[in-house]
């Protein structure tokens, strides 16, 4: 790029920035605010996230990397960025979005006519809000051994099994996910991509409460559960490689320094009247390794091409591992009044390493493609 284009570049940047703040101020009430604040997990608390998608979606802004022909915003990455990073320091609250980041895209890219126009507009509306069901018991990092049954049965799957650690089966209406229909040579065969309705009977959603007493994650039960045919994406037993198409989508619409800007806004705040030399120097540290995360998120995610997976992998072992060091800060520097709402945050910072697939595994990867790019 040279010197013009990028300048060029830079202005039409802080316009965006300009109008995406202009629309921050008048969008967010004291309440959404409030409750962007209090998150303590992966999405706020439900009544605001949805009330948040809601005027995101009247502005057209709901859904960053969909294509303009789908109702999206059709930004590029630099402007999903600074979105990302203004809603942090705006305290905006955080959507509930697997829909928007994950399946609406998949579906975009290989649901059929009628899948689409089912669920593309309830999807941006706010009107269906859809969980991943993938992990099982014994099939995490090694999510191919999955065995949630589902027998052909006419035109229907019939479904038998569980799944776990569903984040926000309660709060959602609908459920992506991944059953054996076969099993294969390989297990990675035999696998279907299946889209359920969470109201079919022979469902029953059981509630985890995590390490902070915390309800975010679920065990979802399948007993006889009745799945139509035509909700099945792509072929039967062969799942996996849509589950690879969305994992793709996932990295693509997943910015990770946001959460991180979000941390530190709070350790900021718990830290306003702190006079402690050795916590003030903790911070400014991480406040430079924050900027550093930034910088090469921005790097990485904004050229021409799209993340590619050893650039995905890299940002969320970096970013989870610093927003951990950010909770741990705000966690040491609380008070008395600040500290059930720090500990709340910090227990749940420790979930950051293991979701989305662990950071151990995310170096297994690394290592992987550094090793074929040798
Ligand atoms: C807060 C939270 C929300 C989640 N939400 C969802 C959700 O909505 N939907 C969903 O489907 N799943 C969800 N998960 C599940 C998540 O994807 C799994 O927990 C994760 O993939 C790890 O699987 P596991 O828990 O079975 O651990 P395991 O795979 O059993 O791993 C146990 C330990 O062994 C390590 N390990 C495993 N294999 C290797 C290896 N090859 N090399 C080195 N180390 C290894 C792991 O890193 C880990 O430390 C969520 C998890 C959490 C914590």
């Amino acid at each position: 790029m040279g010197p013009a284009m990028d300048m060029a570049v830079r202005t039409d940047e802080a316009a965006f920035r300009a109008e995406v703040r202009a629309f921050l101020d008048a969008a967010l009430t004291p309440a959404l605010r409030a409750a962007g604040r209090a998150t303590w997990g992966t999405y706020s608390e439900i009544d605001a996230a949805r009330e948040w998608h809601r005027r995101l979606h009247a502005r057209g802004w709901v859904a960053p990397v969909w294509p303009v022909a789908h109702g999206g915003a059709g930004w590029t990455a630099r402007q999903r960025l600074i979105f990302e990073h203004e809603c942090a320091l705006a305290d905006a609250p955080i959507l509930f979005a697997g829909g928007i980041r994950t399946i609406g895209p998949l579906l975009i890219a290989m649901g059929s006519a009628e899948q689409k126009a089912r669920y593309l507009p309830a999807i941006l509306a706010g009107a269906d809000f859809w969980c991943q069901g993938f992990s099982e018991t014994g099939a995490g990092s090694d999510l191919a051994a999955l065995q949630l049954k589902a027998v052909r049965e006419g035109e229907a799957y019939v479904l038998d099994g569980a799944k776990i650690w569903t984040t926000g089966a309660h709060d959602a209406n609908r459920m992506f996910a991944l059953v054996r229909t076969a099993k294969g040579e390989k297990k990675q065969d035999g696998i279907t991509f299946l889209l359920i309705d969470m109201a079919t009977p022979g469902i029953t959603v059981r509630p985890i409460h995590s390490l902070s007493g915390d309800h975010e994650f679920n065990e979802v039960i399948f007993e006889e559960a009745r799945v139509p045919v035509s909700q099945r994406v792509g072929a039967e037993n062969e799942g996996w490689a849509v589950a690879k198409l969305l994992m793709r989508f996932a990295r693509q619409s997943n910015t990770t320094s946001g959460l991180v800007r979000r941390a530190m806004a709070a350790a900021k705040r718990a830290m306003a009247d702190c006079t402690d030399a050795a916590l003030l120097a903790r911070r400014a540290a991480l406040e430079i390794e924050l900027t550093a995360l930034e910088a090469l998120e921005l790097r990485l995610l904004g050229g021409a091409q799209a993340a590619d997976e050893a650039a995905s992998s890299l940002l969320k072992t970096v970013a989870t591992e610093l927003h951990q060091r950010v909770a741990e800060l705000a966690l040491d520097a609380a008070g008395v009044e600040a500290f059930p709402a720090a500990a709340r945050k910090y227990l749940n910072a420790r979930a950051a390493s293991i979701y989305s697939g662990t950071n151990e595994t995310h170096r297994n990867l690394l290592a992987a493609q550094l090793i074929g790019r040798l």
